[in-house]
């Protein structure tokens, strides 16, 4: 890659998402032979004609596609060039070379697809009905249980003189459209339309009210307006427990920015995107803002990366893929709740949220600040703060005044010897009990689904599992046995196919399991459930929120979904009902996200005026990881867990590099594995280390075997040349046919 050698150069010429599979080869004139790259912007010569256009290297290569002598030559390389595309492009070079994946990959991520729409309209929501009229509506509406219509009301009683946008009040407050238009058809609220392109600057007039920030808050945005001025571009962590001002410092962030002329790029994670937040900054900065969340159809995104593109919007908000917003000139990126693992992609290029940003700021013509924010940051950010490498502040007190609510320990071993077999502990029982009795709510967490439910004997131990998938299969309703990878599907047997005992049973913990205890402890108790089933058609996920935000109900039970920045005020109760759970999860992770877990979860309770109570069940309770969270202490499960890395020397201490592989066979992929080990350690890279090859957490997928090698090393860069070394032997193989049947992914950290 990159080297001498390479005389051909495949280029791609009208860059759009849609194209980049069609590559045109040029030859790389003698003189420009080793000041090519990829990524580079060069002049070639097109068509019949050959007209002089812009082209990008995708790949450098020395073979001809076909007859050397009708390739034509690259004309020279553009150097001075920093469109937003140039940007783009060279962000995907970085990205392919850093996280392993081809060219096209990285380009299809970083270049906004779809096709363009036509004119869009944009609708608006306001009050028709005077103040006072709109709240004798208001009540009429509450004595007639109208709910819809009530919470429109409400917001639009909240809010006096303002407009709302129509899809924040349709999906985030889960009202149907019918009843938007039957308010406006009585005369109660009027339907603003607006197009876009038209009229972009209408309805900018700001009523927000801008708070006094704390001398804290202050103090953070002085410091990066002041590095911004001098022309410092820095990384900025934010330490804040929730409330802490978080976003109120964000908001005066981009404020300075923009009226820099600059644009700004927010990422929230997606399940965070609730209305409060979004109404934030609504308020604030009108119709600049643009949200981007995965219910948009292609057209609509890429729609809103043409209003970015041509400078009519000025901020977006979005999940991971908003960092790719083609604005003129980003002056900012903030990624809030920094430490979520949904920054990180899944599929090719794994690339991850926060590294890119600070990439992407690297390449800006002008740079851009980014700054990261988290109750509970990721031990890598909190880490490179720590050694200087980002900017550092910390955000203690809660603004909303509320006290913290009150943290109490359940010990699971304990309740059993005492002859407890509910899943729910005397104590959390005696809390349910008197809020359900005061009319309060209470949430019920549990640490994720998969884990949960599993079949097995109690006789002999054996467990079921999915004959394709190798994870335990999960008890639904009607006593079938489902495979969550595969969807495989079975009935639960009566008696265990090993020993021929009865007593088979299902670990009772899963997310249903506890929905129907509630139900049998507390009958008149309203239940709501969420998690991935019960969310899995579109707007069914702020449905729940919005009827449990309603009081329409007292318990809402769930997995990690619910723990995600939403307030309700009169929850007083907290129920996290095995807080161990993920600490059974085979990573080194899994103390991280048991920690975050309990915190954000504990966090839930007490944020109105009552008090809070919290119980945290767990067959562990003296774990670090559980008794930092219970006190809501970052810095001391930081200390403890650090050190645990260091002596194992995982990230962020050290670098690991995962080599995935995919086997319809499982000795033949272990056989490669084990080759690409031994290729890797001839290396003798000093001080690097290997593990594996093993299969994968869950062996099988749909009758795939999976396996890993992993490579340990202090030196991100050595591990790259590892990955380029390893990647061009497996090319290599690709080209003479002799890697059928095996795949591989790179996956760092
Ligand atoms: P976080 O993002 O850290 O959770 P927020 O910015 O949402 O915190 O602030 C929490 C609450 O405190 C919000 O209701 C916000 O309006 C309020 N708040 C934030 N900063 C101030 C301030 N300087 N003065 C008064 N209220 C504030
Ligand atoms: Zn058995
Ligand atoms: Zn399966």
């Amino acid at each position: 890659m990159g080297e001498a050698c390479d005389k051909f150069a495949n280029i791609i010429i009208d860059i759009s998402h849609e194209k980049v599979d069609r590559l045109f080869q040029y030859k790389v004139p003698t003189k420009l032979i080793g000041h090519v790259d990829v990524g580079d912007c060069v002049q070639v010569p097109f068509g019949r004609g050959d007209t002089q256009r812009k082209g990008y290297v995708i790949e450098l290569t020395d073979e001809p596609n076909w007859d050397v002598d009708k390739i034509k030559e690259i004309s020279g390389v553009v150097t001075d060039s920093v469109s937003a595309e140039d940007i783009s492009i060279k962000l995907a070079a970085w990205m392919k070379s850093h996280y392993g994946s081809t060219m096209i990959a990285a380009l299809k991520t970083v270049l906004p697809s779809g096709k363009k729409m036509k004119r869009q309209v944009h609708k608006f929501v306001s009050l028709r009905l005077s103040e006072r009229e709109a709240t004798e509506t208001y009540y009429e509406c509450v004595r007639k249980k109208q709910k819809a219509r009530e919470r429109v009301l409400k917001e639009l009683l909240d809010n006096p003189g303002e407009r709302i946008p129509y899809e924040l009040i349709t999906e985030k407050l889960n009202v149907a459209s019918a009843t938007l238009t039957s308010m406006s058809n009585a005369g109660i609220i009027k339907i603003d339309s607006e197009e876009y392109y038209r009229n972009p600057i209408a309805g900018t007039t700001s009523r927000y009210e801008d708070k006094v920030l704390s001398p804290e808050q202050q103090h953070i945005v002085d410091t990066v307006r002041k590095d911004f001025d001098e022309g410092k571009r820095d990384t900025y962590l934010i330490h804040g427990i929730t409330g802490s001002g978080k976003t109120e410092v964000y908001i005066a962030l981009i404020d300075d920015c923009i009226k820099r002329g600059k644009q700004a790029i927010v990422l929230i994670p997606e399940i965070a995107l609730t209305y409060q937040t979004l109404m934030r900054f609504y308020r604030h900065f009108g119709d600049r803002v643009s949200v981007m969340n995965s219910s948009l159809s292609p057209g609509e995104k890429y729609d809103q990366m043409e209003r970015a593109r041509t400078g009519d919007i000025d901020i977006i908000i979005g999940p991971r893929s908003a960092l790719f917003t083609p604005f003129p000139n980003t002056g900012i990126i903030i990624i809030d709740e920094e430490h979520e693992s949904t920054y990180k992609s899944e599929t090719m290029p794994k690339y991850h949220a926060r590294e890119t940003a600070i990439e992407l700021s690297r390449l800006l013509p002008d740079g851009a600040a980014v700054v990261l924010g988290s109750a509970t940051p990721s031990l890598e950010s909190y880490y490179r703060a720590k050694k200087g490498e980002y900017h550092l502040f910390e955000l203690n007190r809660r603004l909303t005044g509320g006290t913290l609510p009150e943290v109490e320990m359940a010990d699971l071993r304990e309740e059993l010897r005492s002859g407890n077999r509910s899943i729910f502990s005397r104590r959390l029982q005696e809390l349910m009990e008197d809020r359900l009795t005061k009319g309060e709510q209470a949430m019920l967490f549990i640490n994720r689904r998969g884990l949960a439910g599993f079949v097995s004997c109690r006789s002999c131990g054996h467990v079921f599992k999915c004959p394709h998938c190798d994870v335990s299969l999960s008890e639904h309703r009607g006593g079938r046995l489902v495979c969550h990878y595969c969807g495989h599907e079975e009935i639960r047997p009566k008696l265990c196919p090993k020993c021929g005992s009865k007593y088979v049973s299902s670990f009772r913990a899963g997310t249903q399991q506890i929905e129907d205890e509630v139900k049998k402890f507390w009958p008149t108790a309203r239940v709501l459930r969420m998690d991935a089933d019960t969310t899995r058609t579109k707007g069914s996920y702020d449905k729940i929120l919005s009827t449990f935000a309603n009081k329409e109900a007292d318990v809402l039970v769930g997995t990690q979904m619910i723990v995600k920045g939403h307030d309700f005020p009169d929850v007083t109760l907290v129920g996290i009902l095995a807080a161990d759970m993920s600490l059974y999860a085979s990573d080194y992770r899994a103390s991280e996200r048991t920690f975050q877990l309990i915190t954000q979860a504990a966090g839930r309770a007490g944020r109105g005026e009552k008090k809070g109570n919290v119980v945290i069940q767990s067959y562990q309770p003296e774990h670090y990881s559980i008794v930092a969270a219970s006190r809501q202490d970052y810095i001391s499960f930081y200390q403890e867990e650090i050190a645990y890395r260091d002596l194992l020397r995982y990230p962020p201490i050290s670098h690991m590099m995962c080599v995935q592989l995919f086997s319809k066979e499982e000795t033949e992929g272990m056989e490669f594995a084990t080759r690409l080990r031994a290729i890797m350690e001839q290396q003798k890279v000093q001080g690097a280390v290997f593990i594996g090859p093993a299969m994968a957490p869950i062996g099988k997928i749909n009758d795939v075997f999976r396996m890993a090698v992993y490579a340990k090393l202090d030196d991100y860069e050595k591990l790259v040349t590892l990955k380029d070394l390893l990647e061009k032997y497996i090319k290599d193989l690709e080209a003479v046919g002799k890697l059928r049947n095996i795949s591989v992914q790179f996956d760092f950290d």
